[in-house]
């Protein structure tokens, strides 16, 4: 199933002189359980891909289906619903609460969406737990490592029943270990049926995808799948 699709999406910021033509007709379609990252130069238009396949801003042009809906067709309601159920996001700098235990972090969009606070925790904690964090539940964030840190926050992006996994430079402030640690953990996310996106500047990161989406001032150039990554060593060489 198409997780994830953009057709002919184009996006434009401002007008006129200023205008900046962030993405131009961008196709890309994205099935559960795969894993694609996207590379590009500084201001190529990653991130502008990332949060348009999040439902965070609307396109200039073109169309953004996830799980087959149409985001153009929902209301308000039924985005903001889409983005609290099925889609989990992963930044930067993992942006977890310090206030909050682990478990609690991860169940806050269950929370915010309603679900009662036992409930969520426990949908929190078997998240925590596909991660191998079910002892570190209880911590707060200070008391964790930065790689717990990191799964921790994957585990907030993959809690309850999300499709789409959205993830940004998720290795930005890691070092090569811990980046790759990342990757791992987005690929077992995926291998058990999310789609993910991952923005990287880190080639080697990269190869841990099923395909690579390359831009270049806002279109895509080139695409590979599957790349010879760390894991096509370990098998024999496909036939070319
Ligand atoms: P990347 O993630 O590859 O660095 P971005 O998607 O952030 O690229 O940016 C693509 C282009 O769009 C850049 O020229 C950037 O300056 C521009 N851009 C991104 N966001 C905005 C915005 N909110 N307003 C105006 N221009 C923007």
């Amino acid at each position: 199933m198409t997780a994830l699709e953009l057709r002919g999406v184009s996006k434009v910021y401002g007008e006129g002189p200023t205008e900046v033509h962030a993405l131009r007709e961008v196709n890309l379609s994205v099935d559960a359980g795969d894993l694609v990252a996207v590379m590009g130069p500084s201001g190529s238009g990653k991130s502008t891909l990332l949060t348009i396949a999040g439902s965070l801003e609307d396109p200039t042009a073109g169309e953004v289906l996830v799980g087959g809906l149409a985001l153009s067709g929902l209301s308000r309601n039924d985005r903001a619903r889409l983005r609290r159920r099925s889609i989990g996001y992963v930044f930067q700098d993992f942006n977890l609460l310090a206030g909050l235990t682990a478990v609690e972090n991860v169940a806050l969009p269950l929370e915010l969406d309603g679900i009662a606070a036992k409930k969520a925790q426990a949908s929190g904690l078997a998240a925590l737990e596909q991660l191998g964090l079910s002892d570190q539940g209880s911590r707060f964030p200070d008391q964790l490592s930065g790689g717990e840190r990191q799964r921790v926050a994957i585990a907030r992006a993959v809690v309850g029943d999300r499709r789409l996994l959205l993830a940004d430079e998720p290795s930005g402030a890691l070092d090569s270990v811990n980046g790759e640690a990342v990757m791992r953990l987005m690929r077992a996310a995926c291998r058990r049926g999310v789609a993910g996106v991952v923005v990287t500047h880190d080639a080697q990161l990269a190869s841990w995808a099923d395909r690579v989406v390359f831009l270049r001032d806002g279109r895509v150039v080139d695409q590979t799948s599957p790349p010879l990554g760390p894991e096509s060593l370990l098998q024999p060489t496909p036939s070319q």
